[in-house]
């Protein structure tokens, strides 16, 4: 029978508390148990599709086509499991099910309550995940202990203990402790109010995870373990790192997957860990020095959150070959400026992300024009090819108005559009083109020679594809569609030959990356960067030899 490891946060919100989770399921990976993640989300909305990543950051697709929090996005990278849309489930959507149950009568007249109906589709949830092959289920609850919307999940998570078995279960709670200057201490206080209102909601914290700026020392340590009514070794320190992959290192060096394998009832002796794949891949990304700037053309570039798996699986592409990622975070709506002031001429290479709207779509058009000319290389990732498909039809095949009918649906020319079955269908929200969809690559080209395969599989998330009907005019003026659909009908990826790498795919190849994985399309532009990284490096020692 599956574990059930619950992760609570207390104090504030971006604790990292579903990167701590994430470090703490590779730890019980590495000791060889199976394990699965969830993250129970507090808000209303059904899912986070419809969030504005100002607020939420990036929205997170699965294979199943799951629109998901990113914290899947860390448990996908650390845990290296694919995971399901049944792995996120948010109030909004426990609450759908509980209405459409009432509605069908599956509650016999009764009067449809928090406790018991919505504890009980919460659990249900819960045990969906918890199947024959699973070791350890780690289900992390989103928001903070003390919010009004937190307590039916509080709730539901207090009354599991009871129906698997106590040894089956194990709270973790994570806190702030913070620093505060003046007095030169660090405060213990907040984490008190936070375990005294888990424990007003009937759970006791099994481990406590302070996070803070700098370690937690043993008398702190002490303290908390009697204020809260914690063994000693129950409370953990988890320091701010700037390599988020040496968090799971450093909370194994403070024993928590030891001290949780007790608690469950796993024999050390049976489960012994071995870490060194992932110490060797901390390494890695410790010792990678040769610097590359890639300029990030996006519409959210305040917040870096909104471009998470793009900006994760860069970092994958550059260690995995000695080259420390440094990013450019610049605005879509700034480009044309910027260029006319030969702002972006240091940059190494470019990434068009995807995106959705209007605003910034001429900036980053000008920024796929930019990088065609000057060979500089560029890989545009959805919105990313629909915006170089719309270069290259302006600017090489004369088709100067071209454009997709998302931006101006009066354009003569929409080389990005939506397919014929598509535009009769009203609902926008049924027409998106989601999870994982396979594509034939063109024996030869360059995202074949990257992948080192012929049929490959991605993730998608965008409703727009690039118009059939000027696919022959774009091939005719030298636009390589190098990978398409089994059935020929949709473009998956294009390329320029003869550019050191202009590569658009319509998928999100950036969700599948993994730490020890990386993504071969990052993996290729990270290289084709370096390159020119370091052939400009004897022009720069030219000109300072001059000087
Ligand atoms: N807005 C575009 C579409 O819907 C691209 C979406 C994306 O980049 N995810 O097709």
């Amino acid at each position: 029978m599956a574990k059930h490891i619950f992760v609570t946060g207390g104090v504030s919100s971006s604790l990292g508390k579903g990167l701590t989770a994430s470090s703490l399921g590779r730890l019980l990976k590495s000791r060889g148990l199976k394990v699965t993640m969830q993250k129970l989300d507090p808000y209303i909305n059904v899912d986070p599709g419809t969030l504005n990543p100002f607020e939420h950051g990036e929205v997170f697709v699965t294979d199943d086509g799951g629109e998901t929090d990113l914290d899947l996005g860390h448990y996908e990278r650390f845990v290296d499991e694919s995971l399901h849309r049944d792995s996120n489930a948010t109030a909004g959507s426990i609450y759908q099910s509980v209405i459409a149950k009432e509605r069908r009568g599956s509650y016999l007249g009764r009067t449809v309550q928090v406790i018991p109906h919505v504890t009980d589709e919460i659990k249900d949830r819960i045990r969906r995940l918890a199947t024959e092959d699973v070791d350890v289920v780690i289900t992390e609850v989103g928001g903070t202990v003390g919010d009004i919307e937190i307590l039916p999940f509080l709730e539901a998570i207090r009354q599991f203990r009871k129906d698997v078995g106590r040894q089956n279960v194990c709270y973790i709670h994570v806190t702030l402790v913070p620093y505060l200057g003046p007095s030169g201490e660090q405060k213990t206080k907040p984490t008190q109010h936070s375990v005294t209102e888990l424990r007003s909601r009937g759970i006791q914290p099994d481990v406590i995870i302070c996070r803070s700026d700098r370690s937690i020392s043993a008398g702190l340590k002490r303290k908390v373990s009697l204020l809260c009514d914690v063994p000693v070794q129950a409370v953990v320190s988890c320091t701010d790192s700037p390599n988020i992959y040496e968090i799971p290192i450093s909370l194994h060096e403070e024993g928590l997957d030891d001290y949780v394998c007790e608690l469950l009832g796993f024999d050390a002796d049976e489960h012994p860990i071995d870490l060194s794949a992932w110490a060797t891949l901390v390494r890695r990304v410790e010792s990678a020095e040769r610097p590359v700037r890639v300029g990030l053309i996006g519409k959210y570039v305040n917040l870096p959150d909104a471009y998470l798996s793009v900006v994760e699986a860069l970092r994958h592409g550059g260690f995995v070959q000695g080259v420390k990622v440094e990013i450019d975070w610049i605005q879509a709506e700034e480009v044309e400026g910027l260029l006319g002031a030969g702002r972006l001429a240091d940059l190494d290479g470019i990434v068009i992300p995807g995106g959705f709207g209007e605003r910034g779509v001429e900036g980053k058009i000008a920024a796929a024009t930019y990088a065609r000319e000057a060979a500089v290389p560029c890989l545009g990732l959805c919105l990313g090819l629909q915006v170089m498909v719309i270069e290259y039809a302006r600017n090489v095949t004369g088709l100067a108005q071209a454009n997709s009918r998302e931006f101006d649906a009066s354009s003569p020319h929409l080389v990005i559009d939506l397919m014929d079955e598509q535009r009769e269908v009203v609902d926008m929200g049924g027409t998106m083109r989601l999870g994982l969809f396979p594509a034939k690559l063109m024996p030869g080209s360059a995202v074949a020679a990257a992948y080192g395969a012929e049929l490959v599989y991605e993730r998608h998330r965008h409703r727009f594809e690039v118009n059939p009907r000027y696919r022959s005019r774009l091939e005719a003026g030298g636009l390589v569609c190098s990978g398409v659909s089994p059935d020929d009908r949709l473009v998956e990826y294009v390329e320029l030959p003869g550019h050191p790498f202009w590569v658009g795919t319509q998928a999100h190849p950036e969700f599948r990356s993994r730490p020890d994985h990386p993504h071969p399309l990052f993996v290729a532009l990270v290289a084709a960067a370096a390159d020119r990284a370091e052939g400009r490096l004897p022009h720069l020692i030219d000109v300072s030899e001059v000087s």
